[in-house]
């Protein structure tokens, strides 16, 4: 099968590129604008394969969308790109709207268009997977759990712009038909994340022996997963997932984010030890606005129904995690370097 993976060059997208050419015999096309958050460096592993090929497109851009679609006839489309950080959007929320809203419309239509022009056998195997996050279904209090019936309530610039292409891409189904799938994901952790999230901010700043900042007491819960059993769980709902249909996906794994920083510090003191303790550099900063307090997912009809569940406990994806930033500085510098320097965003001000 030909696979068009939009925002191929970031944090998931290349986890799942790397998927599908180590562990399937499909043709990857990778659409991506390379924004600060695209880094072809993260796919070197796989860019030479003949499977693999990218093309540096806007999903905005109609024009462009439409050619590819012409020029590669894809069986799937698994979209990914999108303006993803919870604090830009706080800073900036344009970008979400236009990536987030009209690029989503923009591919929904060209795709659309495609489909509507293909024979019999080839329109009923397309497959469209909108991938997109438990933020959308806003915050939880102590117990309750994110069910795909769980109904939307976003709260950031982020969260309500992949809400409302959560409703695009169903509305597609509905009215024209299209063969779209949507997945609710948590939070993702994993090895070539760009260095504005929690994870690896606090694994560089911990390095670098500066504070490293705690948003308000900590105590705000999310749920872990680890990236490759994302990018998984991604390639068994396009083979296996039933049209129309939502699938939430999670770790299992929730944790309060100062749990977390506590984690990575600690693992830190065995792996990289020095005189003081990691922990001792810890400092809580001013909360994020609109900072929701907990995220969880029940994540029970994925593995009943596909039979996916996470392979990586929090314990060992936070050790492999780590372990792959100390021996990937180079990587880091690659894609920080004149982009961003690990400043505090999303205050608001
Ligand atoms: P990311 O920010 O690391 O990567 C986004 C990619 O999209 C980048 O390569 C960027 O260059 C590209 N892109 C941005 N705007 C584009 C445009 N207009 N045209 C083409 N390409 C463009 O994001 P990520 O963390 O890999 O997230 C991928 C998807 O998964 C997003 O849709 C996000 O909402 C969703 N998601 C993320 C998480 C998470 O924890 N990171 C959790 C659940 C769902």
């Amino acid at each position: 099968m030909k696979v068009v993976v939009t925002g191929g060059a970031g944090f998931i997208g290349s986890a799942l590129i790397r998927f599908l050419i180590t562990n399937t015999n499909h043709e990857v096309i990778n659409i991506d604008k390379l924004t600060y958050a695209g880094h072809l460096e993260s796919l070197e592993s796989v860019a030479e394969s003949d499977r693999y090929s990218f093309e540096q497109v806007d999903i905005c851009d109609g024009k462009e969308v439409e050619k590819i679609f012409e020029k590669y006839s894809p069986n799937v489309v698994m979209h990914l790109a999108a303006e993803s950080h919870v604090d830009r959007s706080i800073d900036g929320s344009a970008e979400f709207i236009k990536t987030n809203i009209v690029g989503t419309h923009v591919l929904l239509e060209s795709a659309k268009k495609y489909w509507l022009g293909l024979d019999k056998e080839n329109a009923e195997s397309f497959r469209f997977l909108h991938v997109s996050t438990d933020e959308v279904y806003g915050s939880l209090g102590d117990n309750d759990l994110f069910t795909e019936e769980t109904a939307y309530d976003p709260r950031s610039p982020y969260s309500s712009s992949k809400a409302s292409s959560d409703h695009l891409a169903r509305a597609w189904y509905h009215t024209y038909g299209l063969p779209v799938l949507i997945t609710n994901c948590s939070n993702n952790y994993g090895p070539f994340q760009f260095p504005e999230k929690l994870i690896p901010v606090v694994i560089l700043k911990a390095l670098q022996g500066e504070n490293i900042p705690v948003y308000g007491k900590g105590d705000n819960v999310r749920d872990w997963l680890y990236v490759d059993d994302h990018a998984r769980a991604l390639w068994r709902v396009i083979e296996q997932g039933k049209l129309g249909e939502t699938y939430n996906i999670g770790g299992h794994n929730e944790k309060k984010n100062l749990d977390v920083v506590h984690t990575i510090c600690d693992t830190l003191d065995e792996l990289v030890p020095k005189e003081a303790k990691y922990r001792e550099q810890i400092s809580f900063v001013t909360d994020r606005p609109g900072h929701d307090f907990r995220y969880a997912i029940d994540a029970s009809k994925i593995e009943r129904e596909l039979g996916w569940k996470p392979e990586e406990t929090f314990e060992t994806g936070i050790k492999n995690t780590i372990e792959w930033y100390l021996k990937n500085m180079d990587w880091v510098e690659a894609v920080t370097d004149k982009n961003y320097n690990l400043e505090r965003l999303g205050t608001g001000k």
